[in-house]
């Protein structure tokens, strides 16, 4: 993709990658949360040239099906398999266990037998108390898969199904799911309901302990306290890696003291997921 088209301020203007690139850093950190794909209106991204010497480039994680810019690649092929298999899965239950331990792009297959699941670790306790028949019954769902679904446009962000995040806790999809750009902030920290935020993010800052996503410029998402841990799960090695990577994370949504700012507070290390770019 070698143009973007950027809205910011009312004003939209078409840029070049090579004239974006060299607008001042101030300008590229105003505009990168506001761009999109110019054949099918796509959010896009922006991302720097790496420090071992990729180029810079625009990209999308939205294009449309029919969208000429979206290249085909292994990376893209399964996120639309996933918004397949999430789909059918909607239309065909009313409930779904939601897993966040889910290993998916490593093994489609195994991820799909049911007496596999019992081995991975952690996810176990969660769903005891509903009993092996029912755990075989009911779908279960990981971040990855839910994440690639939604930003290929699956029934989930809309659906009635219900999600049981763990033990006794469920809640319908269209109430759980939360495009970053639609957070709603509450007033504190403890007056604010865990939900499962999800979009791209646009880019983080200098420390890399704070994640900016796409779309809107009012929130932010701290992880100095994990971010090693993240950072060794997710293979993120430099800022780039994290520009234009989807993200899902279960977390509260809540104003600075400002309120000028909606920060979301992640629940803990382990519900999050990234999905690094892979080329
Ligand atoms: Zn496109």
């Amino acid at each position: 993709m070698l143009d973007a088209v950027c809205t910011y301020a009312g004003t939209q203007k078409t840029y070049n990658i090579l004239n974006f690139q060299k607008l001042p850093e101030t300008d590229i950190e105003k505009y990168r949360q506001h761009l999109k794909c110019p054949k099918c209106g796509g959010q896009a991204y922006y991302r720097k040239k790496s420090s071992d010497g990729k180029a810079a480039c625009f990209g999308s994680r939205y294009h449309g099906d029919d969208c000429k810019e979206g290249n085909s690649s292994a990376q893209r092929e399964r996120e639309v398999r996933h918004a397949t298999e999430v789909n059918q899965i909607v239309a065909a239950s009313s409930e779904i266990i939601f897993d966040f331990f889910a290993k998916e792009s490593k093994s489609s297959a195994e991820a799909r037998q049911p007496s596999s699941r019992p081995k991975q670790g952690g996810s176990n306790t969660t769903r005891s108390h509903t009993g092996n028949t029912e755990q075989i019954r009911l779908k279960v769902l990981g971040m990855e898969k839910a994440l690639n679904s939604l930003m290929h446009g699956s029934d989930l962000a809309e659906a009635d199904i219900l999600i049981e995040i763990g033990q006794g806790y469920k809640y319908k999809a269209k109430n759980l799911f939360v495009n970053f750009a639609d957070a709603e902030a509450a007033d504190s920290l403890k007056d604010a309901r865990p939900k499962m935020f999800w979009g791209t993010i646009s880019h983080a800052d200098v420390d890399m302990e704070w994640l900016n996503p796409s779309d809107c410029d009012d929130v932010g998402v701290p992880i100095k306290r994990y971010k090693d841990e993240i950072f060794k799960r997710f293979k993120v090695n430099e800022r780039r890696d994290l520009e234009g990577a989807g993200l899902m994370l279960f977390g509260k949504c809540f104003w600075n003291a400002q309120r000028t700012r909606k920060i979301i507070e992640l629940w803990n290390e382990e519900r999050i997921f990234i999905s690094v770019l892979e080329d």
